[in-house]
């Protein structure tokens, strides 16, 4: 935590200690510069990059030439080589996305194929011979056809989170906790207010994810500036309890027209499965008590797996 009553002065200060802020921490403490990381919890990664699904995806689903596709399959070499030389925990377990209809297989599953092979994922496999598919992935039912994605796979998302921390540090770059940032404020450079103090610095990467756009408000007080509207969504997911994973790969049915890659099998690295995460889209001013947490959606896995 930072001290009260102290002025600090900074090259750059990142908001926000997930993974891109931490990410973006190590590259520009790599580089040279003076890095101070913000966070406003107790410690780093509380938020989403410890509430995910954890898969280093392969780029197969973006639109060809979107930065999405372009930085996905180049991301996935450097996070595999980055863990590699780092021993973060991480396993090419590979995925298969299941069609469960021909017309969806037709439809669906291989404009996906051609969509992947677009993008520079060249080792996508289209299988048609469902007792392939039924001698990989055994307790797969109703699955006509399958595209098999081997270059997915799946990393210990907190190892990695601490991995990226040691490096920002070893070169250099400090990390304050419980340190919120409340206020700004522009001069000469930027200064920030975190509890109570104000921080002076040249630069400022905003890395707060969800709260990004308060972020944003903040530093643009004295700008006018039209936040871009937020759409929330809620997404569940159902842990297999007592078992070890039924499957050996990741298995995805194909992507949810309401958003998302659709209820998936996700393996942890201790051989443990989750079903999830579903789309559920909320309101724009939703409240914390209005979220229904129960398990209801739990039938829209059902068309894709037996649960039995
Ligand atoms: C359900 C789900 C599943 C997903 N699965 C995958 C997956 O399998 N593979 C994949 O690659 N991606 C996945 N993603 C996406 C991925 O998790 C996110 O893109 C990523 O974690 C975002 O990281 P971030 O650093 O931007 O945000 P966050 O992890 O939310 O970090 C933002 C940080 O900023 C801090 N902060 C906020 N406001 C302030 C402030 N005012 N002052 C100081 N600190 C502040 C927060 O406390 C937080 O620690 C998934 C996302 C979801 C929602």
């Amino acid at each position: 935590m930072l001290l009260k009553h102290t002025v600090y002065s900074v090259d750059t200060v990142v908001i926000g200690a997930g993974v891109i802020g931490l990410a973006v921490a190590r590259s520009l403490a790599k580089s040279g510069r003076e890095v101070l990381i913000l966070e406003r919890n107790a410690s780093i990664g509380q938020e989403t990059s410890s509430r995910n699904s954890q898969v280093i995806h392969a780029g197969l689903y973006y639109p060809q030439r979107s930065f999405k596709a372009k930085f996905c399959v180049e991301g996935r070499r450097m996070l595999y080589q980055y863990c590699r030389e780092r021993s973060v925990d991480v396993q090419q377990c590979g995925k298969l996305i299941v069609a469960t209809s021909e017309a969806s297989f037709r439809d669906k599953l291989v404009p996906l194929y051609h969509q992947a092979l677009r993008n520079g994922v060249t080792d996508v496999k289209l299988l048609t011979d469902t007792a392939h598919i039924a001698d990989l992935e055994p307790h797969l039912s109703h699955v006509v056809a399958a595209l098999w994605s081997p270059s997915t796979g799946i990393v210990d998302s907190h190892h990695f989170l601490y991995s990226l921390l040691a490096d920002a540090e070893a070169h250099g770059a400090t990390l304050a906790l419980q340190s919120a940032v409340e206020d700004s404020r522009i001069t000469n450079g930027v200064e920030l207010q975190v509890g109570g103090m104000w921080i002076a610095c040249r630069n400022v990467v905003n890395a707060a994810g969800l709260w990004a756009h308060q972020v944003a408000s903040l530093l643009h007080q004295n700008h006018p500036w039209q936040p871009p509207k937020q759409y929330y969504c809620k997404g569940n997911y159902f842990r297999l309890q007592g078992q070890i994973s039924p499957f050996s790969r990741l298995v995805y049915p194909l992507p949810d027209e309401r958003g998302g890659l659709g209820v998936h099998a996700t393996l942890d690295l201790a051989g443990m499965v989750r079903f999830g995460p579903d789309v559920e889209w909320l309101h724009e001013n939703i409240q914390p008590d209005e979220i229904d947490y129960t398990m209801g959606s739990w039938c829209r896995i059902m068309p894709v797996f037996d649960p039995s």
